[in-house]
């Protein structure tokens, strides 16, 4: 059986839990994301067991796919970088992400890598996302940025019907 090993996101320095991993896998990127002097301190007190990947051009390049087929247009450059280094490593390891990214979880759904939240409940559904004109109603493409019915830029995103 291949060795698990754990991918945190921001959150996992971000936010209160009592999760006890001897190893911690991330990204340098994640650092940019902690913003209080507490996510900094926490970030500080795990960084002996921190350990830094660097995604491959590879996987960072259909995680996009995957995001941008999904509609999961709200994913950051970070979470990008995170699920890369998850696709990296699961060649050869069991891989967990560790996060409370709604997005990230449902990434994780659609690449087969298990993902616990942190703090939260993790979703059970996979989430598909449509853009939507909030004026007409009508379904629109995932670049659309004005709606191409109506012309309205009130363009949303919705859970997807089909
Ligand atoms: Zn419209």
């Amino acid at each position: 059986m291949s060795e698990t090993i754990y991918i945190a996101d921001s959150s996992f320095f971000i936010e209160d839990h009592n999760i006890k991993i001897e190893e911690i896998h991330t990204t340098e990127s994640v650092i940019q994301e902690l913003k209080s002097l507490k996510a900094k301190l926490k970030f500080e007190a795990f960084s002996p067991f921190v350990i830094f990947h660097k995604p491959s051009e590879e996987s960072i390049n259909k995680i996009k796919e995957i995001a941008k087929n999904h509609g999961e247009i709200s994913l950051s450059q970070v979470d990008v970088e995170i699920l890369a280094i998850a696709l990296d490593l699961s060649k050869s390891k069991n891989v967990v992400i560790l996060s409370d990214d709604y997005s990230i979880q449902n990434i994780c759904k659609y690449l087969g890598i298990e993902c616990k939240g942190i703090s939260k409940k993790i979703i059970k559904k996979k989430i598909k996302w449509e853009l939507y004109c909030k004026i007409c109603g009508n379904k629109l493409p995932s670049s659309a940025i004005t709606c191409i019915y109506c012309g309205s830029k009130d363009v949303a995103r919705r859970p997807s019907s089909d």
